[in-house]
């Protein structure tokens, strides 16, 4: 990979580490397998139940001798629509082991969403719960897997599980080139699209945070991680299960969010790792139960996927002072942590409200002033982009926008505004890309845009972020009504509610005149955004 010198690059004051570049991403994981045979590794929070790390390997070679049996093989690709659950991870490890590849999905998406995504994905298994099968049966091609009992036509994880793993044949994986997690993500701009993550990127992600004589996330094998968010998110998929995993400590799995059962399982696993997301830490701090549970235990809340306000890190403060509370900033395509916070560091150093962290190691970041293309110094805000080993191979059959966002030095453009100041801390003030993020969830305009042109009443119309206390950002349209149409607010947010999951519903619908384009066509966002933040009467 060739580059022009750049003037002003940034990279982390840890120094750079060996990271294996052979191992395939359950061989690394399971490193140390040998030492850790009998420890704790998977809680599942409902039951109690506990596998150890010798339980998790065996039934993930298990389940995988399963899969192969309903053909999945090297190349293959597994959609797991499932909750947080013992079997997400077991089934994750397992499709690893044949060189399968993962896409994950949220089981609320809708049948659409989801059939969507199966045929871009090329997913010739599915596996989901008994309650979500009715959501992909019929769909050409797939053999849909249910959990627990199984359900009526579907093949069952009980049965994938009794299989013999004892002779699973070695994989031909190349683990530079083999994607193993597909997850769905706009990027910068557009559709949503398939993140192809490497067995060697997913593995310099993780080592980049926990290993090396000292960690940036410094987990230890007596931790317990909380595992709230959810799995089917690179987040929650790489920062808890496989990082957590790597270093040897104990998930708890919580199938999902409620305040009070968070607080009763961090209380009763003496929870010390609570991984979450700024709308999750509101719930946490508002609720009154927080006072009745004893949450000394946690030492570290460590919170990713959308800002956290400088207001909301001083109540955690107060609220649990013996923990340490930072934040880390990631990116589906970039691997997806850009960097974290150093107060997490087994050396640590303080750190300034606001600010989601410093570089992760082995990796380089610049920030590029988006009109001239040229890297800037310390303290001004451009456009973050980082390169090294761990971002994404590209996205998945579409060369066109891998083009667009990894440039042809290596370069990874985030779309996201900040700045490195004099400490090397990262601060993030704004975001130049489309993408919404409701609760740390991604909405894409693309996609709502696209449903809202289709409706025989609508014109144009543009979806932008309205700011929300709780929820982070809410998507609301502008709406050009088709000459004569007299459709209503209630009716557009109908047709688009009955289409897609809950967080992608349009809050409000605002009826204009006109788009703002460029002469170019692209929708002027940053013009309606400004009109939302000056009150919608100057619309
Ligand atoms: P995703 O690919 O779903 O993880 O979304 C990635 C985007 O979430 C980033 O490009 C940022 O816009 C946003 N994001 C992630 N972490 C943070 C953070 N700590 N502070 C602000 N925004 C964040």
């Amino acid at each position: 990979m060739g580059s022009l010198p750049e003037q002003f690059v940034f990279r982390s004051r840890l120094p750079d580490i060996a990271i294996p570049d052979h191992l395939p991403l359950h061989d690394y994981v399971f490193e140390r397998l040998a030492d850790r045979r009998d420890r704790a590794c998977l809680i599942d929070g409902a039951t109690g139940e506990t596998l150890s790390f010798g339980d998790v390997d065996a039934l993930s070679r298990r389940v995988a001798a399963g899969l192969s049996s309903l053909g999945v093989c090297h190349g293959s690709t597994v959609m797991l629509l499932l909750p947080n659950s013992v079997e997400f991870a077991v089934a994750f490890f397992a499709s690893s082991r044949l060189g399968a590849v993962t896409t994950t999905a949220n089981p609320l998406h809708t049948p659409p969403e989801i059939a969507k995504q199966v045929a871009a994905s090329g997913a010739t298994v599915v596996l989901t719960e008994p309650a979500f099968v009715a959501k992909v049966s019929g769909l050409a091609g797939v053999t849909v897997v249910a959990t627990g009992d199984g359900a009526e036509g579907c093949a069952s994880f009980a049965d994938l599980a009794a299989a013999d793993g004892s002779a699973l044949p070695e994989a031909p994986i190349d683990v530079a080139n083999d994607a193993v997690a597909l997850p769905y993500s706009s990027g910068t701009t557009g559709l949503p699209k398939g993140v192809m993550l490497s067995h060697r990127g997913l593995v310099t992600s993780v080592a980049q945070l926990v290993d090396g004589e000292n960690p940036n996330l410094h987990f230890l094998e007596d931790d317990v991680v909380l595992c709230v968010l959810p799995m089917f998110h690179i987040y929650s998929l790489h920062s808890i299960l496989l990082c957590g995993m790597r270093a040897g400590a104990a998930i708890v799995v919580m199938k999902r969010f409620d305040t009070v059962k968070m607080l009763q399982l961090v209380e009763r696993h003496g929870v010390t790792i609570a991984p979450l997301v700024p709308p999750i830490v509101v719930e946490m701090v508002k609720n009154d139960a927080l006072d009745c549970h004893d949450l000394s235990s946690v030492r570290m809340v460590i919170s990713g996927a959308a800002p956290m306000g400088k207001e909301l890190q001083d109540i955690v403060h107060a609220k649990l002072p013996n923990a340490v509370l930072g934040q880390g900033y990631g990116m589906t395509e970039a691997g997806p942590v850009l960097s974290m916070c150093m107060a997490f560091a087994k050396e640590p150093s303080p750190v300034k409200s606001g600010a989601c962290g410093t570089v992760v190691r082995n990796a380089e970041l610049k920030i590029v002033d988006p009109d001239t293309g040229l890297s800037l110094p310390r303290n001004q805000p451009g456009e973050i982009c980082i390169r090294g080993r761990q971002i994404m191979k590209g996205y998945l059959n579409n060369p066109e926008a891998t083009e667009k966002t990894i440039d042809k030095y290596g370069w990874l453009h985030t779309g996201d505004i900040g700045f490195v100041d004099d400490d090397d801390e990262i601060f993030i003030v704004d975001r130049l890309k489309e993408l919404i993020k409701y609760k740390g969830f991604q909405v894409a305009p693309a996609e709502l845009e696209a449903m809202l042109i289709a409706h025989a009443s609508i014109a144009d119309a543009a979806v932008v972020p309205m700011k929300d206390d709780s929820c982070g950002e809410r998507p609301v349209a502008f709406v050009v009504p088709s000459e004569g149409s007299e459709i209503t607010e209630d009716e557009i947010k109908q047709y688009v509610a009955k289409q897609v999951v809950f967080y992608k519903r349009l809050h409000k619908i605002f009826f204009v005149n006109a788009i703002p384009k460029a002469p170019s066509g692209k929708i002027l966002r940053k013009d309606l955004r400004a009109k939302l933040a000056a009150g919608i009467a100057a619309c």
